[in-house]
């Protein structure tokens, strides 16, 4: 009995997209604070299936305190929580000078209620019942707003080993030498070296990139990044550009596991 119980364990750990993730490259990971277990476990599975790595806090208190622990890449806040509000968790943060985009998710829709928690620096508001399809297109969007947020505060130079990308110049160097690339490379090669690290989803790229909505468009992404290959790549003995089987792609200079 007990060996079968194993066998049916595994399976499921199977599923759990920080699995999928390979040594140096990390998902979009995000806080979900929402006292509610149904609805918390609702958003949660909706975002596991698209890739996200979630941690669920269901207080204020564990909430601040992860937020200041972990480096997340944006935070769904709900406001009447135990312990600390999220009026409150939102506030303390924005003071610690923590930067992460937040979402406010409320059942509370008094325009009153909408200003005063831009005003503390929430990046979007969105009202309970709503639609996971919603919630969805509006966290993506604070994802690439995110990216384009850092950019500003970046250095001139981004570096991934001996990969070196000059973005006043655009001028593009592996281990020293001139590599040659044209507009469409040079960009995707900057949004995958912003997000050194990361796994980046074929959609994603596509929409960061080509600006465009993914329908049917994401296997140009494969195209490119085999070009990006064939230069940045081709003839060294680390390799870079990473390929999460049937997730998408990443940059990393460490090594592979
Ligand atoms: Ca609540």
């Amino acid at each position: 009995m007990e060996h079968s119980e194993k066998i049916f364990i595994v399976p499921s750990f199977a599923f759990n997209p920080i699995l999928l993730s390979f040594r140096g490259v990390n998902f979009m990971r995000l806080l979900l604070v929402e006292d509610e277990a149904k609805v918390a476990r609702f958003i949660q599975r909706g975002l596991e299936a698209e890739r996200f790595a979630v941690d669920v806090a269901t207080d204020g208190r564990r909430a601040a305190e992860w937020a200041q622990t972990y480096d997340y890449d944006l935070i769904i806040l709900d406001l009447m929580l135990p312990g600390l509000s999220g009026t409150e968790v939102l506030r303390m943060l924005r003071q610690r000078n923590n930067h992460a985009p937040v979402l406010v998710l409320t059942a509370r829709d008094a325009l009153e209620d909408k200003v005063t928690h831009f005003e503390l620096g929430a990046d979007d508001y969105l009202t309970k019942p709503f639609a996971f399809a919603e919630l969805l297109v509006r966290v993506k969007a604070l994802l690439r707003r995110g990216v384009g947020n850092q950019m500003g505060g970046r250095s001139q130079v981004l570096q991934v080993a001996d990969l070196e990308l000059d973005r006043l110049t655009q001028q593009i160097r592996r281990a020293g030498q001139r590599v040659e690339l044209t507009g469409k490379e040079y960009a995707l090669l900057e949004y995958l070296m912003l997000n050194a690290g990361r796994v980046l989803s074929r959609t994603m790229i596509v929409e960061h990139v080509w600006d465009q909505s993914f329908d049917g468009a994401t296997n140009i992404v494969d195209v490119y990044v085999r070009h990006l290959r064939n230069k940045i790549d081709e003839g060294h003995a680390q390799k870079l550009i990473r390929t999460v089987r049937g997730v998408g792609y990443g940059i990393s200079g460490e090594e592979e596991a």
